[in-house]
């Protein structure tokens, strides 16, 4: 059951192959036995698990069963789910319980899936290995010295190892993608403002968008449909209608134009990523498609601005934990300062503070022209190439990431290094717009990812172009040998 897609498992559900209790205990054991070593998860919950998947059940004895109803899933540890743990994979949220559900969460269980558990991730979303979690690193599925990517490794990880078909994730400047590609899934980071980021802990609030991680771009297409629209909690999600996603899976790539940004096939790409990616595109060509090159001059920007709009933002955003109304709290302080200092100190991670005190100094009076308001004029630029390249062509194609997993350690003392495998990433966060990242093949035995990008709100035409290419290849259905 563990290597059945979400439309399979709602055909299975629908004919009574099995219930989604019997499903749920079977995914449950799973995690437990085959997940083991990976450190997917951060929370399990069996006993929630089952009470839902029992009320599915009974949902569906009454005739009131929708597609998703009863399909387990796991949400990135981000999402706050009401009387759950929510660490953000961090110490300083390790004792935080929700009173509340995100939307996302409340979305998919009024769709009737059910929650398996949290997965693990890098600490409040910072990183792209999940090296920076508080609970320890992901083990990539594929090659367990390996990492997973992140920030949402566990979640990419879970459905690659078959622990669960979907999981949600977040992505600020390429943690659906990235992840997706190293773990060889399909994962998809909608429009900024499609998915409501309420109950969504906030790193970067102009740039984190919830998104989803599954086996096919069908079945992403589902839970994305349930998952996202207008939220009057959230001020910046747009009030536009949700298209159903399943319904364009089938239109045919003829006359497409897809844009190769030059600048995503340069200096620093693997061989064996871009020989993958190129055999990608052969197959969007086979069926049709018209490849153009074109360019992003400002790209190269993307990286410096991105790290100065990231952790400022997120200098502002993490200052509400300080020990008094959230989080962790050092043990006997000598005096106020004290407790605040060592409180933050103990409680946040290297990556954090880092990240917590280059967004402090990029703010400070004196400071703010020279960084941050030249990297809110940067980030002006990136959009404004983007687009010009779409009155040209209807979508971009190129590596989700220049290389394949890297090893555990090999970038942990290393930022600089670790904030490249962002790269192709980055600016698709900074122009707000939607990008997704498909399995294409393989590089020494590792996975490679085929990123699109789509103009605003076209998540529907990613997803679309993703189902062909998936009808055309089979990289989507290779499991990692020791979880087929
Ligand atoms: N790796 C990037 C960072 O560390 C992006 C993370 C993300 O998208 N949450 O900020």
């Amino acid at each position: 059951m563990h290597d059945l897609s979400v439309s399979e498992l709602s055909r299975g559900l629908a004919q009574g192959e099995y219930s989604s209790e019997e499903l749920t205990r079977a995914l449950l054991t799973r995690i437990e036995q085959a997940g083991a070593g990976l450190n997917a998860f951060v929370t399990v919950d069996a006993d929630g698990a089952l009470a839902a998947a029992r009320a599915a059940d009974a949902r569906r004895q009454a005739g009131e069963a929708g597609p998703l109803d009863g399909i387990p899933l796991a949400h990135k540890d981000i999402f706050c789910t009401r009387g759950l743990r929510t660490s953000c994979g961090s110490r300083m949220l390790d004792n935080f319980v929700a009173p509340y559900d995100a939307t996302v969460v409340e979305r998919l269980a009024a769709a009737g899936m059910v929650m398996l558990g949290k997965t693990n991730m890098d600490e409040f979303a910072m990183g792209s290995s999940n090296e920076t979690s508080f609970y320890g690193p992901v083990r990539n599925p594929w090659d367990q010295t390996r990492v997973p990517g992140g920030s949402s490794g566990g979640s990419a990880a879970a459905v690659a190892a078959r622990l669960t078909p979907v999981a949600t994730g977040t992505d600020t400047g390429g943690s659906i993608r990235q992840p997706a590609a190293l773990c060889g899934v399909t994962g998809i980071k909608p429009t900024y403002g499609r998915v409501s980021r309420w109950g969504m802990i906030a790193f970067a609030s102009s740039l984190d968008q919830g998104g989803v991680f599954a086996r096919s771009a069908e079945d992403a297409a589902m839970v994305l449909g349930a998952m996202s629209g207008f939220d009057s909690r959230d001020s910046t999600s747009v009030e536009q209608a949700v298209p159903d996603y399943t319904a364009t899976l089938d239109q045919p790539l003829k006359g497409l134009k897809v844009g190769l940004p030059k600048e995503f096939f340069g200096e620093g790409l693997e061989p064996g990523v871009r020989e993958a990616v190129d055999a990608a595109l052969a197959v969007l060509s086979e069926q049709g498609a018209e490849l153009r090159e074109v360019s992003l001059p400002n790209l190269a920007l993307s990286v410096p601005t991105y790290y100065v709009i990231a952790p400022a933002e997120c200098s502002s955003n993490l200052s509400r934990y300080d020990g008094v109304r959230f989080g962790y709290r050092c043990d006997n302080p000598r005096d106020l300062e004290d407790m605040y200092k060592r409180s933050r100190g103990e409680g946040f991670g290297d990556e954090v503070q880092r990240r917590i005190l280059v967004g402090t100094y990029a703010l400070s009076a004196g400071y703010y022209d020279a960084y941050y308001l030249k990297a809110q004029q940067c980030r002006r630029l990136i959009s404004d190439d983007f687009r010009r390249v779409f009155e040209e062509v209807d979508v971009l194609a190129g590596p989700t990431a220049p290389e394949a997993a890297f090893a555990l350690g090999e970038r942990a003392d290393d930022p600089v290094r670790m904030y490249l495998s962002d790269i192709n990433t980055l600016a698709v966060n900074l122009a707000g717009l939607p990008g997704m990242s498909v399995p294409a093949g393989f590089a020494d035995k590792l996975p490679v990812g085929l990123q699109l990008i789509g103009n605003y709100f076209d998540e529907g035409r990613l997803l679309g172009i993703a189902h062909q290419f998936q009808q055309h290849s089979d990289w989507h259905r290779q499991a990692p040998a020791d979880f087929a």
